[in-house]
């Protein structure tokens, strides 16, 4: 089946969704997902970020959706036309909803540990407005211990579904789910049990935000200050294979290895490698790990801006004009002209 979005074209497999066949295309045109988990069965269509307008339904019947859809479970039809990054509508309603996810989400971004890697912080950097209208107190929960290394931090869950699906599809009994409707929805887990299954640590991979989080990791760095590499080992439980997050030569973190849709790489043969808690939780210590070479980082993310692998046409740094801004004593706190060079 053929699917135009953007202008571009490419054939797909009947039943592919749209935000499918864009990640298929890539670059801008891909909508943004804050629900949907391809590794997730029946995760989606929850969020709204993904919405894109279908100018042309199909070639048998051309008439095009009046309302914009859902990306990530609307189906393509042959020769289709989708306009995404393209619609000034679809612009327009991406910032609504982004507005919309962030009415409840604290912005403690600079003390919040999923910084640099969070969806919804490069959704607001996209797609964001400037300003809130959001006048009205935050919901505000405290936090909760699900099983002893994993935090639940509520004030930050938008609601998207993902970790119950880990808890559905990954562990042999669901132990947490989501209570209540409207704005009385919460994450539980059923008056606290413990979630102690060996699988629930890709519960913190999947969240978008930083509601679920590793204890074990909690404060001890930013991100950005850690080396990612891939590493492997032996384990029963799993594909052993992990991310883990250095400084100098101390695991700090273990992760799944992530592709550039920030979700849970598939492995060669077809299986998705989600870890076990073991080489999550309980493997810090470098002997046991082969170090296989640095984590290639791929998808666009905040702290990606900079990064030094990112071809960039032309730095211009216009330093003698914003130091005529400055103050008088700044200007000499900064000048180096007094300091000697031999
Ligand atoms: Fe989604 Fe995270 Fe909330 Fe679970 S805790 S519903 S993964 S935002």
């Amino acid at each position: 089946m053929k699917v135009t979005i953007d202008g571009q074209s490419i054939d797909v497999e009947p039943g592919t969704t749209i935000l499918n066949a864009a990640r298929q295309i890539g670059g801008e045109s891909v909508p943004p997902a804050m629900c949907y988990y391809s590794k997730l069965k029946g995760s989606g269509g929850k969020c709204r970020c993904c919405l894109v307008e279908v100018s042309k339904g199909s070639d048998a019947n051309p008439t095009p959706m009046p309302k914009l859809v859902a990306s990530c479970c609307t189906g393509v039809m042959d020769g289709m036309e989708v306009k995404s990054i393209t619609s000034e509508r679809v612009k327009e309603a991406r910032k609504s909803v982004t507005e919309f996810l962030l009415i409840n989400h604290p912005l403690d971004c600079p003390i919040c540990d999923q910084a640099g890697e969070c969806d919804l912080q490069n959704l607001g950097y996209n797609h964001g407005k400037e300003a809130t209208r959001y006048e009205e107190g935050r919901r505000t929960f405290d936090r909760i211990n699900i099983g002893d290394k994993i935090q639940l931090h509520m004030n930050r869950c938008i609601l998207c579904y993902r970790c119950t699906y880990v808890a559905d599809q990954l562990t042999p009994e669901r132990s947490h789910g989501i209570i209540g409707r409207g704005d009385h929805a919460e994450i539980s887990t059923y008056i606290e049990k413990a979630v102690d299954n060996e699988m629930s640590g890709n519960m913190i991979d999947v969240c978008p935000v930083g509601a679920l989080t590793d204890k074990t990791f909690r404060f001890k760095s930013r991100i950005w200050f850690l080396k990612p590499f891939d590493a492997h080992r032996e384990c029963t439980k799993c594909c052993g294979k992990t991310t883990v997050w250095m400084f100098g030569n101390e695991i700090y973190r273990v992760s799944a290895r992530k592709d550039e849709n920030n979700e849970v790489e598939t492995q060669a043969d077809g299986s998705v490698g989600w870890i076990c808690n073991d080489c999550r939780f309980e493997s810090k210590d470098l002997n046991k790990w082969t170090i296989e070479g640095p984590r290639k980082m791929q998808k666009w993310s905040v702290i990606n801006q900079n990064n030094y692998t990112a071809k960039l046409d032309k730095v211009d740094i216009e330093a003698d004009s914003r130091l005529s801004l400055g103050r008088q004593e700044d200007r000499k706190a900064i000048s180096m002209t007094n300091v000697k060079n031999d």
